[in-house]
């Protein structure tokens, strides 16, 4: 049973009804238009044999005065005229009286009487189409057309004419076995049709619900085909696809994101477990006391320290990590870039630190940002032009371009080879020369730059010809 209560059976079953009920008035309305069409056909036939008569008596009896003429009317020998084979005449007055009549000669002997009222009215209205009356025996149906017999316009009398509706009844019978097979016929052939069509328009939506259970179940590639019907269930289709590949995308993005995750963390973790392994191992020694001597002890504490800072400064490039790539820079104040850069630069005293130094600082270019990250941004490519390209010059310039500002340092170092160029950014990458390097950093000074200049709206980018030095760029909106 609850087969049926699906969708498929509920759409058949409603067509159906829809179907036999349509079947059912249309024949009706039919069956009573072709009973119509009859009587009517018929009731004219009657009519037009009266006219022929009565024309054909009234040439005959030209000569005669009116009150012969008219007591011939009323007498059985027109009436006898108005007959034929199947045919019943008779003769009423005025009042509604029958004065003649003459049943029709195929054994008919009956001649029907409609209410006296029906041709008084129809003595002085015009008689109606034709009307329908029962023979004195209960089932005798007859059609009757009852006639105005004038003298010019004088009414004289009411022919009446009636034929038995028999024959009519017959053809409105076989009519109606005829419509009622015909309509049992197209109610089979659509019971049988429709459960199949409805099934195959209903198809995609089986695909869906399959669809729908494999995506539920993890199946993040499923999509269902779009029939070309452009119709609803096309559309349904289209949006399922479309909300499978936004799941399907948004998935992608999670995993990569967690896979990003799981790396920066055992990176971080492995870069933290070096300085504290070697804090262990000087704690190791030291612990041991008696075989310490001063100046091992000494040698071991500077060692720790040096660990301690290098831990330090990792956690708090991560610390500073988090703190951008998670959202927008919120301490702000109006820098301007010129006197902002000139003042880090002299703060870093690179010269001292055996860097060629020039600058080229436009005056009148203004961002909004936070000084402190900005100025990490600035130490960040200072110490790598400084760790990478030793002794190199360093051209930093200030300028404004393409309604942005920005911030360029160029230096005439060995630059950034080609496989290298593409990651730099990536936090905890190292290019291939200074991973052996021990005055490599650890992989974050870039990784750090970026997410500060994004947070400001910016965008950082590096440019190098390997053998040509390397320039790196901070595009920063200027200030309103
Ligand atoms: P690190 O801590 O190693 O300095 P960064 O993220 O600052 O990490 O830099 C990533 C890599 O980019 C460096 O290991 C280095 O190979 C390369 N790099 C950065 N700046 C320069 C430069 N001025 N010249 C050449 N290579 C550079």
């Amino acid at each position: 049973m609850a087969r049926f209560r699906s969708l498929r059976w509920r759409l058949t079953f409603l067509y159906l009804g829809l179907l036999a009920v349509l079947l059912l008035a249309g024949g009706v309305a039919q069956y009573y238009a072709a009973r119509e069409v009859l009587f009517r056909t018929n009731a004219d036939v009657l009519a037009s044999e009266y006219s022929a008569v009565f024309t054909a008596f009234r040439k005959a009896n030209a000569t005669r005065p009116a009150a012969a003429l008219r007591a011939l009317i009323l007498s059985q020998q027109f009436s006898n005229e108005l007959r034929s084979r199947n045919t019943s005449a008779a003769i009423f007055d005025l009042n509604g009286g029958r004065v003649a009549l003459t049943p029709a000669s195929l054994g008919i002997e009956e001649v029907p009487s409609l209410t006296t009222q029906a041709y008084i009215d129809a003595a002085r209205q015009k008689p109606k189409a034709y009307y329908l009356a029962t023979g004195a025996d209960g089932t005798t149906n007859y059609l009757v057309v009852l006639n105005v017999v004038r003298n010019g316009t004088r009414p004289l009398a009411i022919a009446q004419l009636a034929i038995p509706t028999a024959e009519i009844d017959q053809t409105l019978r076989a009519d109606r076995q005829l419509a009622v097979v015909g309509s049992l016929v197209v109610l089979l052939i659509a019971g049988l049709l429709s459960p199949l069509i409805v099934a195959r328009a209903l198809r995609p939506l089986q695909q869906m619900s399959t669809a729908a259970g494999a995506l539920a179940a993890g199946d993040y590639k499923q999509r269902v085909p779009v029939p070309r019907t452009h119709d609803e269930i096309g559309t349904l289709a289209a949006a399922f696809n479309s909300m499978a590949a936004g799941i399907d995308q948004a998935f992608e993005v999670r995993r990569q994101s967690e896979e990003q995750m799981r790396h920066f963390v055992a990176d971080a973790s492995h870069e933290l477990r070096t300085p504290l392994t070697s804090i262990a191992g000087y704690i190791d020694v030291l612990s041991r006391r008696d075989a310490v001597d001063a100046a091992t002890l000494q040698a071991s504490l500077a060692a720790m320290q040096q660990e301690s800072t290098r831990m330090t400064r990792l956690v708090n490039d991560l610390l500073t990590l988090t703190r951008f790539e998670s959202g927008k820079a919120t301490r702000r104040q109006l820098v301007p870039l010129d006197r902002f850069v000139g003042q880090a630069l002299d703060e870093l005293s690179l010269r001292e630190k055996g860097a060629v130094e020039s600058r080229d600082l436009q005056p009148g270019v203004t961002v909004s940002a936070d000084p402190e990250a900005l100025k990490q941004v600035v130490d960040n490519l200072a110490q790598n032009a400084l760790k990478y390209a030793p002794g190199a010059e360093q051209r930093w310039s200030v300028f404004e371009a393409d309604g942005r500002a920005a911030i360029r340092l160029a230096d005439t170092g060995p630059g950034i080879s080609r496989q290298d160029l593409p990651h730099i950014f990536d936090r905890f990458y190292r290019g291939e020369k200074a991973r052996d390097r021990s005055a490599g950093g650890s992989g974050l000074g870039l990784a750090i730059a970026r997410p500060i200049v994004e947070a400001h709206q910016g965008t950082i980018e590096a440019a190098s010809e390997p053998g040509q030095g390397a320039t790196f760029t901070a595009w920063l909106p200027l200030a309103a």
